[in-house]
């Protein structure tokens, strides 16, 4: 069992695959993209797969693969095959933002990918465009389609944007009732790539909530599972769940089970912190694996105590301006 300086558990990572993207959320990059990292500063297939082998070695069990979008990097099947392969990796998931996603989705159920969080911030094509800057609703409804066909379990993160969607809320929350799905709003981050000012949380969880309850004042709370990064919620007779994350107020620091790896293959110990570590420069180096679990462990046991902490000890990027398309999210 991996177990940090503050008693967490660390058994998750979430494996960012590529930084480069097929949509231009506006809340996540800017309208011409990022500055896309190069082949050669990306992990290679290879150095991603020792890594994750490593670390389930080391009491890693579950892995999420995001990006960017995962599916514009080439052959990405074929790392996601060897992946699901690991020996002792309990759970394997992916997030997606749907655009490509369809036809992968019977190899996905193939290798035993149970769970896929789809985003989807509204329902309405014209706003989808506002929003991602690309014409592609109607691929990512194929793909929610296409996974529930397939009996995968599907999470769809929607983040609220003061002004943007949230005359989306209830229109989600109304797909819980037919489908099985768990709709889950995640509250703005300033993490857009410095695309444009963050102008601080206006929709954070509570209201987010109580916009919820004001349309159905008969939901009813749910009990969160194990390190649950959300808040969970039914309405009496439907068939899907409701869940809010408090991604900027950060209140679930205290049992945080996560770490990311960033394309370029620096390790996060915590969402806002800024890396430091670059697992993919020291296997270049040649660093042995006993070596690399080394260094590991000491970045286990020099976790922040909470996102707050992390942000404000960072020295490499200050201010948070990055994307969550190369930060993993
Ligand atoms: N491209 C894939 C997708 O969109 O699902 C995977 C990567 S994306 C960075 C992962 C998640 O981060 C998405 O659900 C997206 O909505 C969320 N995200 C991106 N930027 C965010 C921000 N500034 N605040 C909150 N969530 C954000
Ligand atoms: Fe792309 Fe996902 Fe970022 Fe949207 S949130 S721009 S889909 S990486």
């Amino acid at each position: 069992m991996l177990i940090d300086n503050h008693g967490r558990n660390i058994n998750y990572l979430r494996f960012a695959v590529t930084d480069r993207c097929n949509l231009r959320c506006f809340y996540c990059m800017p309208e011409d993209g990022l500055n896309w990292l190069s082949r050669k500063e990306l992990m290679s297939y290879e150095e991603m797969l020792h890594t994750c082998s490593l670390l389930v070695k080391m009491g890693i069990q579950k892995i999420r693969i995001t990006g960017g979008e995962p599916f514009v990097r080439k052959d990405i099947m074929t790392l996601l095959t060897s992946i699901s392969q690991l020996d002792g990796l309990q759970d394997l998931s992916i997030t997606t933002n749907g655009v490509l996603t369809a036809p992968y989705v019977p190899e996905l159920k193939k290798i035993g990918i149970r769970s896929v969080n789809l985003s989807l911030d509204t329902l309405d094509a014209n706003r989808f465009f506002t929003i991602t800057r690309r014409d592609e609703f109607a691929n990512v409804m194929a793909a929610l389609e296409a996974l529930l066909h397939h009996d995968i379990e599907v999470k769809i993160n929607a983040v609220v944007m003061d002004g943007k969607n949230t005359q989306d809320i209830i229109p989600l929350v109304e797909m819980t009732k037919d489908l099985p799905v768990s709709v889950r709003f995640i509250e703005e981050m300033p993490f857009n790539g410095d695309g444009h000012i963050y102008t601080g949380l206006q929709w954070d969880y509570v209201r987010i909530l109580d916009e919820i309850k004001n349309k159905y004042p008969q939901i009813q709370k749910l009990t969160d599972a194990a390190y649950s990064t959300s808040y969970n919620y039914q309405i009496p007779g439907h068939k899907g769940t409701i869940g809010i994350i408090a991604a900027y107020s950060r209140t679930f620091c205290g049992t945080c089970n996560r770490i990311r790896i960033t394309p370029q293959g620096e390790l996060k110990t915590c969402l806002y912190d800024d890396g430091g570590l670059n697992i993919k420069d020291l296997i270049r180096n040649g660093a042995s694996d006993d070596e690399l679990r080394s260094v590991l462990l000491d970045a286990f046991g020099n976790r922040a105590a909470d996102g707050w902490e992390a942000e404000k000890s960072r020295v490499v990027h200050p201010g948070l301006h990055e994307s969550m398309a190369s930060i993993g999210g």
